[in-house]
């Protein structure tokens, strides 16, 4: 007689094999969020509010432009995230995570380039790799980081080239490799390239399209400019003069890389600025 507990019960063997388990594709996971943020400055004769209280979200790997009239509190608004200052009201989170105090998880590329003159071109990338408790990693490997990043920006050729050898776009590739090169989970981009030429202009946005499409960095990025806000976000938040509050989002649905110069991008551009054109009517009303 056989052992019947060698056999298969009959049940089991009308179970169809299970099916191997589909994970859903996960969700957007929200990176950096703000709730009833606001910026008021407060001097020993007046106070000033430079931000009405916002709600914003930023996805991880999202690009976002914030694009507003000068004086709406762009600057501002970055320093909240950075952490260089505190909200007046409100709270902002990275990640689930209160934002307190400056953090190499969000790091900023300022409007000046900031380069140290008495240090070379790698040098000042290997410089971004330094954390408060030094540097993070051993030299052979920050230079090896700093020489990928240079590559990025074009650059590898300039490594031992001193700051004040470089022009102007040059100068602002390098202090984006090095705001990249610790490798933030957010970066932050204040008004990128202001007093560059039209033809450098236009090469340094292609070259972020790229580290957009290559490293999938989650970017905040402010402009006053309407071309450079349409060429760079996958979504511009408008932003009314001051205090500064969101009037309107509008996502840029154009493939990357984006050229600065293309109708496509113009014709956002065009969109963007009639935002901007209707907040003046409202003010001055015919
Ligand atoms: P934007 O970057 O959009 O041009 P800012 O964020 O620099 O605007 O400034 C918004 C407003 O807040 C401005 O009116 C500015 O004068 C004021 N402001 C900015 N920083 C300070 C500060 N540290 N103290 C007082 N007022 C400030
Ligand atoms: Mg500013």
């Amino acid at each position: 007689m056989p052992n019947v507990d060698l056999m298969d019960p009959p049940a089991a063997r009308e179970t169809p094999a299970p099916e191997p388990e589909v994970s859903p594709a996960p969700l957007p996971t929200v990176k950096l969020r703000l709730a009833n943020v606001s910026k008021t400055y407060q001097s020993a004769t007046q106070t000033g509010e430079a931000l009405a209280p916002l709600d914003m979200e930023v996805e991880e790997g999202e690009c976002v432009v914030i694009f507003g009239p000068s004086g709406c509190g762009k600057s501002t608004l970055l320093n909240l995230i950075a952490g260089f200052e505190p909200p007046t009201t409100g709270e902002i989170t990275l990640g689930g995570k209160p934002v307190t105090k400056p953090g190499s998880d969000r790091l900023m590329m300022f409007q000046e380039h900031a380069l140290f003159p008495w240090l070379n071109v790698i040098r000042n990338v290997m410089y971004g790799l330094k954390n408060e408790r030094g540097f993070r990693f051993r030299p052979w490997k920050q230079r090896e980081a700093a020489r990928s990043w240079l590559e990025l920006m074009h650059m590898e050729e300039f490594e031992t080239a001193l700051v004040h050898e470089l022009s102007g776009g040059m100068k602002q590739r390098i202090a984006l490799a090095r705001a990249l090169a610790p490798d933030p989970k957010v970066l932050l981009i204040d008004e990128p390239f202001p007093a560059l030429d039209a033809l450098t202009k236009t090469k340094l946005y292609g070259d972020l399209q790229e580290i957009l499409v290559r490293t999938k960095k989650t970017i905040i990025s402010v402009t006053h400019d309407p071309r450079e806000a349409a060429c760079l976000g996958d979504r511009v938040v408008i932003f009314t003069p001051r205090p500064g509050k969101i009037q309107r989002e509008i996502r840029v649905d154009l493939p990357r890389p984006r050229d600065i110069n293309a109708a496509e991008v113009g014709e956002y551009a065009a969109q963007i600025m009639a935002e901007l054109e209707s907040q003046s009517d409202e003010k001055h009303p015919d």
